[in-house]
């Protein structure tokens, strides 16, 4: 075994693989950007060494940096996590290059399922179906769209450089066909710089499910498989193993496919072979076809790892030290059912955006297994995947594991930042998911109703005034002999300002007016409002939030200051959102309309347009083209009203 890795990454998964490594006695280095000096990952591991700015670019995606600090500190291996340099070939013959050991698969193997086309046709050659479809090189409109008639509508445009579920296009009639090809080709281009595209049979109602393989350069097994339909243009949210309705015939059948498609590439390591699957006839052994297969670790490896009780990251330590396979394919353990949640800093109101701050609390149940790579105190920067955690449970059936998902979600605490949190509650309790009826359109169908916003009862209403008035140090409250004081306050909650009165009755006793009503409330081993039980809550920084699945984020408002709001006389124009500033399309000079697209912002791999909100002149351009922004950063100033 190794006595020192360096982690090539950053955030959660860093922190997860330097947890394995020091339960196997393994040394550790962190590497970190400007932006990640005092992040988790850099305070748990043995090492750490500085390797560039913030943006990625010039730290976790500087290969020749992260090798040199490798050799600095005498690590003799480095895990790459996901993401970044996971899946560079150049990446793993450089590691080699300088006698080091990658601890992932070969160049080689990262090089065959690289390209989509070229993996499913090696795939098809292997015997392992695959979604029928166009994948050759003529990439000419008429042939493509001969192709596509061939196929059947409707198809899916797929980049074949595509990842993120960035470049597809899915086209239902054969008039469009033309549009949506150029669109997907210059996006394909503009994302990948490849703007080659393959040609899919559009399943009508796809399931998403993926076999976890693991190799050792010569054998190959699987660990069963994980259902993640739950997506949201194309990006997963909750995914669980095993797939629900999933039959021994099916998982013998999609198993040995995604061990035939590792072997045929000499696979080592751990890796994800993807397949769909047409849910509309039920699950059957000839019904699902490989998609791509990741050549790394996956971000959802710990339902895996909760189902069979193992630790794959210690097996890819092993497995890169040069053990075999630790384990026969027969031996490996399945037991109950586990689901995983992924808990973003978004803004889902907004369109999801991703959102940033500084979560001054956070705080997790003992019920879940959390992976994570901030605590409190620590900020969620405009500069990677804002992710907060993943919150993991495991169950002997699919009913309780969801059911203490359910009960996860509504005891973790996060103040600082909006978080998904409540929509990822939605979604643990939705009818048609709880019954095990999942697809990758069930998100979208049911999306109203999943980020509905419901508004906060009177009782939590009453909870978060009478805490209004607790923080406040007012010398006159402790002096009501025998009258009760009325103190008003008011308290902006989504953007809607709602006045409570509130006396207090008594040492542990009020009553609070408001929305319309009158709410008693009592303190006898704990507050409770109208009978019903106080919910967690943390005040800090004039803002008091109370937790749950009917939680409030309620900010104090102060009468004395709400003069600064229209003081925007908005000659400028901001970044609505942390993100990149992709292109700037307008200069000094020019005229604009309103409507007209001034700036692409690419966030959360995806492109935000900005337009123009009226006729102006552009004045002046702040930021140049690749800079990392916040949100509200200006981006653009307008010259003055006549202009
Ligand atoms: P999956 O196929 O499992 O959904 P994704 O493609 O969503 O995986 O995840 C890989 C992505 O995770 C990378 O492309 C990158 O955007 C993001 N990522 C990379 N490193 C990290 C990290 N340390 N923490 C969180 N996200 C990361
Ligand atoms: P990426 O590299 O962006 O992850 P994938 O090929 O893995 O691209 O596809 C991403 C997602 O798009 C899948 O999980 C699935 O939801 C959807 N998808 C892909 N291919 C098809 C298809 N042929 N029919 C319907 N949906 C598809
Ligand atoms: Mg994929």
């Amino acid at each position: 075994m190794f006595d020192r890795i360096l982690i090539a990454n950053r955030g959660e998964i860093a922190c997860r693989v330097i947890d394995t490594a020091k339960a196997m006695g393994v040394s550790t280095v962190a590497v970190y950007s400007d932006a990640d000096r005092t992040a988790r990952h850099v305070a748990m591991a043995d090492l750490a060494v500085h390797i560039g700015g913030a943006a990625p670019a010039d730290s976790y995606l500087n290969g020749d940096r992260v090798i040199a600090a490798a050799r600095e500190t005498g690590a003799q291996a480095i895990h790459p996590g996901y993401g970044f340099l996971s899946e560079n070939p150049e990446f793993v013959e450089a590691v080699e290059a300088a006698g080091l050991v990658f601890i992932g698969p070969s160049a080689g193997a990262i090089r065959a399922m690289g390209l989509k086309d070229a993996a499913k046709a090696l795939m098809q050659d292997a015997g392992v179906p695959v979604v029928p479809g166009y994948h050759g090189d003529t990439q000419d409109p008429d042939h493509l769209s001969a192709a596509a008639d061939g196929i059947g509508y409707p198809v899916l445009i797929k980049a074949v450089a595509g990842g993120g579920g960035k470049g597809m296009r899915r086209v239902d009639d054969a008039a469009d066909f033309a549009d949506q090809l150029a669109a997907a080709q210059r996006e394909a281009q503009s994302a990948f710089g490849n703007p080659a595209v393959l040609i899919e049979k559009y399943i009508e109602q796809p399931r998403h499910i993926e076999v976890q393989v693991f190799g050792d350069g010569t054998d190959a097994i699987h660990l069963y498989e994980r259902d993640c339909s739950l997506q949201r243009r194309h990006q997963k949210v909750i995914e669980e193993a095993p797939a629900p309705g999933m039959t021994a015939d099916m998982r013998a059948a999609m198993g040995e496919a995604a061990v035939r498609a590792a072997k045929a590439i000499g696979y080592a390591g751990a890796g994800t072979v993807e397949f769909i699957v047409d849910g509309a006839n039920g699950l059957r052994p000839d019904g699902f076809w490989f998609m791509e297969m990741n050549t790394r670790l996956q971000v959802e490896h710990p339902v895996t790892e909760a189902i069979t009780g193992l630790d794959l990251v210690a097996w890819q330590l092993r497995v890169a030290a040069g053990e075999p396979l630790p384990m026969r394919q027969q031996d490996v353990p399945l037991t109950g059912h586990a689901f995983e949640a992924r808990l973003y800093a978004e803004d889902v109101p907004a369109g999801f955006l991703p959102a940033t701050g500084t979560l001054s609390h956070l705080s997790f149940p003992a019920t879940a297994r959390i992976d994570s790579g901030v605590r409190a105190g620590d900020a969620i920067s405009p500069f990677y995947d804002p992710m907060i955690a993943k919150v993991v449970t495991h169950g002997p059936t699919r009913a309780v594991a969801l059911k203490k998902l359910a009960a996860a979600l509504d005891a973790t605490e996060v103040v600082g930042c909006v978080t998904n949190l409540s929509f990822l509650g939605a979604l643990a309790r939705h009818e048609g998911f709880t019954r095990g009826e999942v697809d990758t359109g069930l998100i979208a169908r049911d999306l109203d109703a999943l980020t509905a916003v419901t508004p906060p009862s009177p009782a939590r209403l009453a909870q978060a005034a009478l805490a209004a008035t607790d923080t406040e140090t007012d010398a006159l409250t402790g002096f009501t002999l025998w009258a009760p004081l009325w103190r008003t306050v008011t308290l902006e909650i989504d953007g809607q300002e709602i006045t409570a009165r509130v006396a207090r009755t008594g040492p542990d006793e009020a009553e609070i007016e408001v929305a319309g009503t009158t709410v008693t409330a009592r303190n006898a081993a704990g507050w409770t409002f109208d009978e019903a039980p106080a919910a967690a809550s943390h005040i800090e920084g004039g803002t008091v939030t109370l937790f749950g699945p009917d939680g409030v984020s309620a900010r104090i408002l102060d009468p004395l200051d709400r003069a600064a709001a229209d003081a925007s006389g908005s000659d400028i124009i901001e970044a609505p959102m942390p993100g990149m500033l992709a292109r700037m399309l307008v200069a000094a000079g020019d005229s604009v309309t309103a409507g007209q697209k001034l700036a692409v912002l690419e966030a959360m791999k995806m492109e935000h347009a900005l337009t123009a909100p009226r006729d102006a002149v552009v004045a002046e351009v702040l930021v140049p083209e690749g800079t990392q922004i916040e949100a509200h950063a200006p981006l653009i100033r307008f010259a003055g009203d006549d202009a």
